[in-house]
């Protein structure tokens, strides 16, 4: 796969020389070191978004403080992005293809749920997969950023409360998630054991998606592909959400406050399938990039 990079992002990393994991930005194919710009505030990526230094008026302004001192080389591994959200939440069944593969239509209001955030990782993670589990599946999904903090947010505003785009796979222990759903159960376990979250490499500024005008519905229209050991699975585009941004955030809100590095999965398309110990699982979405993962014996 072409290593294609944006022309912006942030990221996590662990600086080569040592020191506390900090963030970094992508610029115009250069890599710099944001702790170099910001000093201990490059450590605490939730006050950064807080501050609006990542996205908008605030990132510009960063920009113009980058310089030759700034400068690093591309880190060898990329940290989750926001280590510790307040919370992941997640839509189900939010392409209709998908929700067919399953027998059903898609629901005609969102259907929520939610992952904990301790089965985050960051690209290039294992992911060990518990053998007695049965069936586990991938999910490329795009993964909204939140950040400002909200509650009842007006469908129309709902953009100015995003901050960047990632890419997640919101990998799901399938067999389990069955049996508890017809029992009526939460699908909670089933989509939280450890490291069932990969999310990253890096997230890219909200704005950078969008060409001219950002759209009322706040919804790009990307390709997004999962390759499992190369070979095609899963291939999109989020257009075809139902449901769509800026009805996610006012819906989400109207019942939990959306705040700073909170992370909201937005669904998986159609072509989920089982994972094996050994498999490596890459999730492509165009114009942001590739979040890559090796499945490893649970
Ligand atoms: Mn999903």
């Amino acid at each position: 796969m072409v290593d294609r990079i944006p022309q912006r992002a942030w990221f996590r990393f662990e600086p080569a020389q040592g020191g506390p994991a900090r963030l970094g930005l992508l610029h115009e194919g250069c890599w710099h070191d944001l702790g170099v710009v910001l000093g201990a505030q490059a450590e605490q990526p939730l006050a950064c978004l807080a501050q609006g230094w990542l996205q908008g008026k605030g990132l510009n302004a960063l920009i113009q403080r980058l310089g030759p001192e700034s400068r690093m080389e591309r880190p060898g591994a990329f940290l989750l992005p926001i280590p510790q959200p307040s919370k992941v939440l997640c839509l189900g069944k939010n392409y209709a293809a998908h929700a067919r593969e399953f027998g059903v239509e898609p629901p005609k209001e969102p259907l929520f749920f939610n992952k904990l955030p301790e089965c985050l990782r960051a690209d290039g993670a294992e992911i060990p997969l518990p053998k007695d589990l049965g069936r586990i599946d991938h999910e490329g999904e795009l993964v909204l950023v939140i950040g400002k903090e909200g509650r009842n947010i007006p469908e129309q505003e709902a953009a100015s409360f995003l901050a960047g785009w990632t890419i997640g796979n919101d990998i799901t222990a399938r067999d389990l998630q069955k049996k508890d759903r017809e029992r009526g159960w939460p699908w909670v376990r089933a989509k939280s054991i450890d490291a069932f979250g990969p999310v990253g490499p890096w997230v890219l500024p909200f704005e950078d998606l969008f060409e001219k005008e950002i759209p009322l519905d706040a919804t790009p229209d990307l390709g997004i592909q999962v390759r499992v050991d190369g070979e095609l699975r899963q291939d999109s585009r989020t257009s075809l959400l139902v449901h769509r941004v800026h009805k996610v955030l006012a819906e989400l809100s109207r019942y939990t406050t959306l705040r700073p590095g909170d992370l909201v999965f937005t669904g998986t398309p159609e072509g989920v399938s089982p994972l094996q110990p050994g498999m490596k699982v890459e999730v492509e979405i165009e114009g942001i990039g590739v979040l890559s993962n090796r499945m490893t014996e649970g």
